[in-house]
């Protein structure tokens, strides 16, 4: 796994802080978003954060929001895309592993 072409597995800022451990599974969103998800997810501090603070729904929103920002013509289907984050975002739940663990990035 290498740090420089990280980004965060839930709003995909590159950089992203922290590894959470998890088993790997397969989840269909729609438009392809996300395929197979394989093994740890990292994440970025605002979204550890939310993770932490068990705030999925900022957590998914900030992930679609992001996600638009990338691809405009998704806003057509936020809706669902919202609801196939919030799902993605449930299976993390259940396939996550363990504490969360500091990806050791050099400070800024
Ligand atoms: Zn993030």
């Amino acid at each position: 796994m290498s740090d420089q072409n990280l980004r965060c597995d839930f709003c995909s800022v590159p950089g992203p802080a922290w590894r959470y451990p998890a088993r790997s599974f397969v989840a269909y969103c729609a438009a392809n978003i996300a395929g197979e998800s394989v093994g740890d997810w990292a994440a970025c501090d605002e979204c550890h954060a939310l993770i932490e603070s068990e705030d999925w729904q900022r957590l998914t929103q900030r992930s679609l929001d992001e996600l638009i920002m990338n691809h405009p013509e998704a806003i057509a289907a936020a809706t669902a895309l919202y609801e196939d984050l919030a799902a993605l975002h449930q299976k993390f739940l259940e396939y996550r592993t363990g504490p969360p663990t500091p990806l050791g990035v050099s400070a800024v």
